[in-house]
């Protein structure tokens, strides 16, 4: 094996094997070193997001919504299945077999593409090296012309709160639960406490979510974010804001449980829980990544400091994924690896950061891309906004899912769209229609011109475009024309 390579790239997880892939397919000779390990000390590549994050979250939620729908909604369709019971051992073996699947999906992935998968740890060295530490604790030294840095995020511990992987656990743990606790408390009510929580909650558990901040969801346009506070509250989600967490204690019984002090508007407060998760955000991981004199420069927040187009101010040495700015997301790192990846075969790729769909996995989902209504407010743009209830759209009425609505926000004057916020069923399909439409520069206007499938949820965008401005056909609309 020669140790010279076209393109390194450390980390493979979306950022770093989406980067490895389509480097080779650039032609270049590409090695990807990896320092995620199986019992039996092969790598693993896929990340944080096929191991512990996107794909087992999502693998539970749907378990668990399938749980609640055999329990509360089949009885709607007339269908009777008596006594519905859950096996936990069951549905995270079912979770581990995605996970084996998809992961072991890159490494052939790797082997049809000739990407030289790395088993260690990679350190980035001056002049382009990089040194590599085996799992025996012995180091091998690499090199190539360009490198890629994806090393991705971790958890983010606080000190109230010591994750003890036992009764207090990240968002790792909260995979792992081998039955259903009684009282889980969740500290954060983002994207993972809010996925997770509902996990559990859906199998019977009381969730209890402590938020700092006094809003909820304050990244999310707020009509949106009030609708998803009531529908998850409703769901038993029992969401305490302005939450300040100020210490733990693990309570040694017969079976061990947690009390967890904060203040809140009230003042000091106690609630004991069987399990606690940390779901607080997580950090970018470069502890023991850079050699300082390799000279690549780190931000206040720890993250490392690129350009728009993921360069580091050391020529031929790029980072990628969660490891830089913008939000942590699997499509956000991997659209920045093919970006890279072609940027370095000389080709001129930008990645649209204005265009950024988000989703969070709740049932309904909450999606959207562009700008939100307070944004706009912000800016001081005038626009038009329409939306649409899914309680009146045929599709979701026939599926007995109802909940939530599509708003559309567009420019006053030229029409063109500039935001979408969905919080309904398959809200994560629906704003991708809009990202593709938005990435066109479509109007509400051109959107209302085109066909939709009938019944379909997505009628509920086409009728939301059309209420933008003011003909809607099957509703009433606010704003006449
Ligand atoms: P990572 O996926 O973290 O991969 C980095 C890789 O680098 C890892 O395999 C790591 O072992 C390796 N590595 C690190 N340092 C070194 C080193 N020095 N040498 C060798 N290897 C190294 N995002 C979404 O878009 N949608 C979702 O639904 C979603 N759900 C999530 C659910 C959970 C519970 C969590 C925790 C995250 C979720 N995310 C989701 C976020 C998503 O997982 C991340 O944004 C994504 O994995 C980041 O990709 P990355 O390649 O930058 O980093
Ligand atoms: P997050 O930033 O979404 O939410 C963390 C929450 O914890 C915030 O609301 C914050 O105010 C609160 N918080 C922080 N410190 C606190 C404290 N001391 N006490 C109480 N509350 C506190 O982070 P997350 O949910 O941990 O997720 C981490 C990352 O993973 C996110 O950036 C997200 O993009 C990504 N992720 C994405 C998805 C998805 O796309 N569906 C799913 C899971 C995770």
């Amino acid at each position: 094996m020669s140790n010279k390579y076209d393109v390194v790239v450390i980390g493979a997880g979306p950022a770093g094997y989406v980067a490895a892939i389509r480097c080779a397919q650039l032609g270049f000779k590409t090695a990807c070193v990896e320092k995620w390990r199986d019992d039996k000390g092969n790598a693993v590549y896929g990340g944080t997001c096929l191991n512990v994050g996107c794909i087992p979250s999502k693998a539970l939620l749907d378990s668990s919504h399938k749980y609640v729908e055999a329990r509360k909604d089949f009885a709607t369709h007339g269908i009777s299945t008596g006594d519905v019971t859950i096996d936990v051992p069951a549905m995270i073996a079912r979770k581990a077999k995605i996970v084996g699947q998809l992961t072991q999906g890159v490494k052939s992935l790797f082997s049809a593409n000739k990407v030289e998968g790395i088993a260690g740890f990679g350190k980035l060295l001056p002049g382009k090296r990089v040194q590599v530490t085996k799992q025996d604790g012995s180091t091998e030294e690499i090199s190539a012309d360009n490198i890629i840095l994806a090393a991705g995020s971790v958890p983010i511990n606080i000190p109230p709160t010591p994750i003890d992987n036992e009764t207090i656990v990240d968002s790792t743990g909260a995979l792992e639960f081998s039955s259903v606790p009684k009282r889980l408390g969740v500290i954060g009510a983002g994207v993972i406490g809010l996925e997770l929580g509902s996990v559990w909650s859906r199998l019977g558990a009381e969730v209890t979510v402590l938020e700092a901040m006094e809003a909820f969801l304050p990244a999310v346009d707020t009509q949106i974010a009030k609708e998803a506070q009531k529908i998850l509250t409703k769901q038993g989600l029992n969401i305490k804001l302005g939450a300040k967490v100020t210490g733990s204690k693990i309570n040694k019984g017969k079976t061990k449980s947690v009390t967890v002090s904060y203040t809140d508007a009230n003042g000091p407060q106690e609630a004991t829980f069987d399990k606690l998760i940390v779901a607080v955000g997580r950090r970018p991981l470069t502890e023991n990544l850079l050699d300082p004199a390799a000279g690549v420069e780190l931000d206040k927040r720890g993250f490392v400091i690129v350009n728009d187009s993921c360069a580091t101010a050391v020529p031929g040495v790029y980072a990628a994924g969660d490891i830089v700015r913008g939000p942590m997301l699997a499509h956000k790192g991997m659209e920045e690896g093919v970006m890279v990846a072609e940027r370095i075969a000389g080709k001129k790729t930008q990645v649209n950061y204005s265009l950024v769909p988000f989703v969070i996995y709740t049932h309904p989902e909450i999606a959207w891309v562009g700008k939100t209504e307070q944004q706009l407010q912000q800016e001081g743009r005038e626009y038009n906004v329409g939306t649409f209830p899914f309680s009146i759209n045929g599709r979701a009425m026939a599926a007995n899912d109802t909940e939530g609505m599509v708003k559309i926000l567009a420019d006053a004057k030229t029409d063109r769209v500039l935001g979408c916020h969905i919080i309904g069923p398959s809200a994560a399909d629906l704003v991708q229609q809009m990202v593709i439409a938005m990435e066109f520069s479509a109007s509400a206007e051109d959107v209302g011109l085109t066909m939709f499938s009938h019944p379909a949820l997505s009628e509920a965008i086409h009728e939301a475009a059309l209420a933008a401005n003011g003909h809607a056909v099957h509703m009433v609309n606010k704003r006449k024309r």
